[in-house]
């Protein structure tokens, strides 16, 4: 990791700093993506078996997973994984009922009912990325909040193995979330075959969840589509930036360091401390364990990109980590969470020694599909609201039409929109007439 003073660094060297890796949205990515989009959109099944067997080894017989598929996926779990993946759900789905939006109403005016509805998003897809390594956590983070939202169509892509089977943790973990159309879809075309429907798979209203370059693409191509399907968030390269203070303990802030670098080769993390004999604890202990790691290689390349900050105190830590918004924050702090009120912007918060940044990617219960490159400056995580639209409805009895009707017929008059106005007007000139009692 590079090391920096914040002290020393003038405004620019700051921002350089805290500049992320160059996003990986090239033009041929957004071409190869563009040319897949619009082959599923014309030739539908035909074109997702091509790129199949182009991109993934080979195409599977059908594209739907079947129940016998379901539960021979099932059947070859051990049983300390299925508990582990229950257990996970289970924590997965108190924590997001907990936080359900609530309708509420109230009256604005005698007369004048106002009030919020929820209706799940009818037809919603997930991807859940399979390519470098099968993810059934995120089947857990996408489906638990779907089900809890009521949503009635829930459709999961994720892509097929060589042999042309699902990885069985991610059926099992579906299975767990009651969702039992699967496809064997991966990359751009599964994006392209959710947003348009083919033979196989129904259209879907909504899209949701991570991948790799292709995947990203194909979202933000779909979305800008007039008609097309919406999306969560785009969820770019993973990050974690960590503020420890000299009582951390080095091994554990460098093993969290490493459990996001692993991720990926454009993963970003961040060290802010004010004392130097951490820092440099850290750096050693990052060199012991990454010989013990299997993706030791991606990890390097992602330290290659990160930065350990010398701050002079920890309110300084703090203000840089609202500047970089974090997609998670580990405070590695004495009485952590007497510096929570200070965390202005972040996806995720891990407080103390004991909370790593792999429990929430799993298991604490909360949603690690997070806003990353800055997003969480103005978004929050994935949560059973992104599965819902709110409808406001507004009941009007005849007296709060007289009560706030001269209200908007002289903003109408303001805007020159007349047959607002009339809207209103008509309607009152009838009740003075007495006909509005009906
Ligand atoms: P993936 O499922 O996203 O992608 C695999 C698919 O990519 C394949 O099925 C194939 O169809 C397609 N593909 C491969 N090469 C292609 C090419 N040359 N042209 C067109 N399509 C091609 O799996 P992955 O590759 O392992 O990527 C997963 C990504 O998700 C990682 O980058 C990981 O960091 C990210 N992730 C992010 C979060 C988050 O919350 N931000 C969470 C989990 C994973």
């Amino acid at each position: 990791m590079q090391r920096y003073d914040w002290n020393a660094l003038d405004a620019d060297q700051r921002a350089g700093v805290l500049r992320r890796p160059a996003q990986e949205t090239r033009q041929t990515t957004a071409d190869a993506v563009a040319d897949i989009l619009a082959a599923v959109r014309s030739e539908g099944d035909a074109a997702l078996r091509r790129y199949a067997e182009r991109f993934d080894g080979g195409a599977p017989e059908r594209f739907g997973v079947g129940e016998d598929e379901f539960d021979a996926a099932q059947a070859s779990l051990s049983p300390q994984l299925r508990a582990a993946i229950e257990e996970a759900a289970e924590r997965i789905r108190l924590f997001h009922q907990a936080g359900m939006t609530q309708p509420y109403e109230l009256d604005t005016a005698p007369g004048v009912r106002c009030e919020r509805v929820l209706r799940p998003i009818r037809r919603v897809g997930l991807y859940v990325p399979a390519g470098s390594a099968p993810l059934p956590s995120t089947a857990l983070m996408l489906g638990v909040p779907a089900l809890l939202a009521g949503c009635r169509e829930v459709s999961l892509c994720t892509p097929p193995r060589r042999d042309g089977s699902a990885d069985p943790a991610v059926l099992y973990a579906a299975r767990c979330c009651g969702i039992t159309r699967v496809f064997k879809i991966g990359g751009a075309q599964a994006i392209a075959a959710m947003a348009f429907g083919t033979q196989s798979i129904g259209q879907c209203d909504k899209l949701f969840g991570p991948g790799n370059a292709f995947v990203t693409e194909a979202k933000r191509q779909v979305a800008l589509i007039e008609g097309g399907a919406g999306i969560d968030m785009p969820a770019g390269p993973s990050e974690v930036l960590v503020i420890a203070d000299a009582g951390a303990y080095p091994d554990f802030v460098a093993a969290d360091l490493l459990s996001q670098a692993e991720h990926g080769p454009d993963s970003q993390v961040i060290l802010l401390s004010d004392d130097v004999a951490l820092l440099d604890a850290v750096d050693a202990e990052l060199e012991k364990q990454l010989a013990k790691l299997s993706r030791a290689d991606t990890a390097r390349v992602a330290l290659r990109s990160s930065r350990s900050i010398r701050v002079d105190s920890i309110d300084t830590a703090l203000d840089v980590s609202n500047r970089y918004a974090p997609e998670h924050l580990i405070l590695a702090l004495r009485d952590a969470r007497a510096w929570l009120p200070a965390v202005e912007v972040a996806g995720s918060v891990f407080l103390g020694d004991f909370a790593p940044e792999a429990l929430g990617d799993y298991c604490s219960g909360t949603n690690h599909v997070l806003p990353t490159s800055g997003a969480a400056r103005y978004a929050g995580g994935l949560n059973v609201a992104s599965f819902q639209v709110a409808i406001t409805v507004q009941e009007v009895q005849a007296h709060g039409l007289e009560a706030i009707g001269g209200c908007a017929m002289e903003l109408a008059a303001a805007e020159g929109l007349d047959a607002h106005r009339a809207a209103v007007a008509i309607r009152r000139e009838h009740l003075r007439q007495g006909v509005g009692s009906r």
